[in-house]
């Protein structure tokens, strides 16, 4: 017998129709035993999440002002899933438990916290599984960061006592015994540590897409949905702002060799993404697995006659970068030129600065700062193996007649990094996607 984790996001969990899908997904399966819950997420546009109505609610209720009205509206949100699912559950006594700790300053985590709580509650209810509260598996560090070593262990003693159960996500325990949280979307992260502790043979992660798509579908009309896609790949997109999972959900699952698998509760029989480790082979359908970008970059561009000729010139050009506490993303460089992409958060505004540190500090001939670039990543386990894929991304661009202000390929080879003006941002991305995915269809 295999042993599933299953996460549910917010909005697979926004509404009684909504946990009545979980509820045929998860009996579908017997192997499904462990089941996290987000908070109830947004039932319609404009709708809010119930996580913003507890952290609203709490910030009223620390400032001394009459928070009964925004409580109200919480709790009427749980107990018409209650109502809508006909259960005979009474929330009543938790309700005034939270209350209370609102009244008294318990927290601003402990507070979202009970989005989380809650709806596990109602779900393990409905479900018949036992109820198993994170702050006795999940530990944060004394300095805040997370203890993964602890959880995995207690998640794994604890859950050895349960066969089935509901573990709110979100959340844990600080040493003291507060409550603290991840940072947003976490329950992704509270996923992956339950399959690790109990080492899963597979964390399916329930939400309302169809998994990863191959590109962003508000630039290109009805892109692929990616198929299997690797966690190094993975990380590559994610850091380029593909997002559908959070970041930190990779690595503990990572570490395991635990597969992840996307999925939609409103069609749970679509197969989703498949993240893996490996593949066979490293075997992928397409020579790239996906296209994804940012915009707001912006490249600092040095040139210097014989830069390459004296030593310690990248170490004295990242001492003034540290002085002028920029962080970089990229750092391609030429013969007698470098040129340095920040997030232009940094820079804008301040660009005389800028110049007039670097050129001191290297003593360059030339510095300019260039606003308004936009990043392209075209991901790739695939490419490793294939000539010209470079060749092919290069000509695909330039037959929209964009120019390529920058280029950098990872030395992982799974990756190459294009940068291009933000106005030309969009047709690049779809000209790049007709090059891989309509000509290899
Ligand atoms: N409910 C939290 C949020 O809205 C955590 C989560 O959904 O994963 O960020």
């Amino acid at each position: 017998m295999a042993l599933i984790i299953a996460k549910f996001g917010g909005s697979s969990l926004a509404d009684a129709e909504h946990f009545k899908k979980v509820y045929d997904i998860v009996k579908s399966n017997p192997d499904r035993r462990y089941v996290i819950p987000s908070a109830p997420g947004k039932r319609f546009d404009g709708d809010t999440k119930v996580t913003d109505m507890l952290y609203d609610c709490y910030a009223k209720a620390s400032e001394g002002e009459d928070f009964a009205e925004d409580f109200q509206k919480i709790t009427d949100r749980f107990d018409s899933i209650i109502d809508g699912l006909g259960l005979d559950l009474d929330l009543t006594p938790e309700y005034q438990k939270i209350r209370l700790a609102f009244e008294n300053a318990a927290g601003r985590d402990y507070a979202a916290s009970r989005g989380e709580y809650l709806n596990g509650m109602i779900l393990a209810y409905y479900l018949g599984y036992d109820f198993v509260d994170a702050a006795k598996c999940v530990r944060f560090n004394e300095n805040g960061s997370f203890n993964s070593d602890f959880t995995i262990e207690k998640t794994a003693e604890h859950l050895s006592h349960h066969f089935c159960g509901v573990i709110p996500g979100f959340y844990g325990k600080m040493p003291n015994d507060t409550i603290k949280t991840f940072s947003r979307g976490g329950s992704d992260i509270t996923g992956s540590l339950v399959a690790r502790g109990v080492n899963a043979d597979l964390y399916e992660n329930w939400t309302d897409v169809n998994g990863f798509l191959v590109a962003d579908p508000r630039i290109v009309r009805n892109p692929s949905r990616i198929e299997t896609i690797t966690y190094k790949e993975l990380r590559e997109l994610s850091y380029m702002g593909a997002t559908v999972l959070h970041e930190d959900a990779i690595f503990p699952v990572h570490q395991a060799g635990i597969p992840i698998n996307i999925r939609n509760t409103n069609d749970p029989a679509d197969p989703g993404t498949m993240i893996v480790r490996k593949t066979p082979e490293q075997k992928a359908a397409h020579h790239v697995t996906g296209i994804a970008g940012k915009k707001g970059f912006s490249i600092i561009s040095i040139e210097k006659a014989m830069m390459n000729s004296g030593s310690g010139f990248v170490r004295r050009l990242l001492t003034a970068l540290e002085e002028l506490d920029i962080p970089f993303e990229h750092l391609p460089s030429g013969i007698d030129t470098m040129s340095i992409v920040v997030d232009s958060a940094y820079v804008q505004g301040r660009e005389q600065q800028v110049i007039d540190t670097i050129t001191k500090a290297v003593e360059a001939d030339h510095v300019s700062v260039d606003n308004h670039l936009g990043l392209i990543a075209v991901v790739g386990r695939g490419m490793i193996r294939a000539a010209g894929t470079a060749a092919r991304v290069f000509a695909a661009v330039a037959r929209q007649n964009i120019n390529l202000r920058m280029i950098d390929q990872g030395s992982s080879e799974l990756n190459i990094i294009i940068g291009v003006d933000e106005a030309s941002f969009d047709d690049a991305v779809r000209a790049i996607y007709t090059e891989f995915f309509h000509k290899e269809a």
